[in-house]
């Protein structure tokens, strides 16, 4: 496994790989690196020749100070898993490799913006939109592979291919889950016993209302219930529990069972910000 700090280094091997046709697996991630993770890492290394991983915690995309200053660094535990994994390269860049200056350009996505994860973390999208951006063009990958987990992020980033014509194929990879259903995040680490015990009301709560939904349930009796259970519990706090169409964020007031929709959650466990999603398709 070759890990690289810099563009320069990287396209020594990039032109290699170039040459010999392989085609390049991406995995951007922000490290404290935990099976959620391994499993782009094994989706990519099954597609793809050649799998690239890069940790990078992108200080532009925190809306919250606290939550970046607490946002955990493991990064020799994340090498060692990495080899453990055969990944054939880390991009491993400090943040004045990647920002020599800070950017002075910003993303607008529009209607993604203003709801969900837009509307709590205003800047973020544009953050992600960056370093996304930057690192789609220093790796070059053939497929850059997203988790489902953060549903609207897979959202942003088809749209800024899309629309900036990345040469490159986004893959999504399903949720990887703890046995009692918590959504694997290197945020869980944060939490105390009890709060992680209480955090399976995100996922509890999803499967809940997709249920009711299914059995005919009108959407406004299910998300009031759900609201309800949060606020019972003191140490959650509830952003949002929004029925939205899984590709543009449309927020749906209804449930139309002939309609993709997903059922978005977040909330605050003590003072750590989870997130959540479970897809309905018809
Ligand atoms: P992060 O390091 O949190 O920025 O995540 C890097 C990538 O891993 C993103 O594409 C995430 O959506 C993905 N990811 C994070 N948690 C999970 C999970 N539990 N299952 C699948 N993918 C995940």
């Amino acid at each position: 496994m070759q890990v690289f700090n810099n563009e320069a280094k990287w396209h020594t091997y990039w032109i290699k790989t170039l040459q010999t046709h392989k085609s390049i697996g991406f995995v951007p991630t922000m490290g404290a690196l935990h099976e959620g993770h391994l499993e782009l890492i094994k989706a990519s290394k099954k597609t793809c020749d050649i799998t690239v991983v890069s940790i990078f915690v992108n200080p532009i995309q925190f809306n919250n100070a606290e939550d970046f200053e607490k946002y955990p660094v493991l990064t020799d535990q994340d090498l060692s898993l990495l080899r453990q994994e055969e990944v054939d390269y880390v991009f491993l860049p400090s943040k004045e490799t990647i920002y020599p200056e800070s950017p002075v350009l910003s993303f607008n996505f529009g209607h993604l913006e203003n709801v969900l994860e837009g509307e709590f973390r205003p800047g973020h999208f544009s953050g992600v939109g960056i370093i996304v951006s930057k690192l789609f063009n220093i790796i070059r990958p053939t497929i850059a592979f997203f988790g489902q987990k953060d549903l609207q992020q897979v959202a942003i980033i088809k749209r800024l291919v899309l629309d900036l014509s990345f040469p490159l194929k986004i893959k999504v990879v399903p949720t990887k889950r703890e046995q009692d259903g918590l959504a694997l995040s290197s945020r869980n680490m944060r939490l105390s016993s009890i709060e992680r015990e209480k955090a399976l009301l995100l996922i509890n709560s999803l499967i809940q209302a997709k249920n009711e939904l299914l059995t005919g349930k009108s959407w406004l009796e299910v998300r009031n219930k759900v609201r309800q259970s949060f606020e019972e519990e003191p140490l959650t706090q509830l952003e949002y529990f929004e029925l939205v169409h899984p590709e543009t964020f449309e927020v749906f007031r209804e449930f139309d069972p002939h309609k993709k929709s997903a059922i978005c959650v977040a909330s605050f466990v003590g003072i750590v910000r989870l997130i959540d999603n479970l897809s309905i398709n018809p």
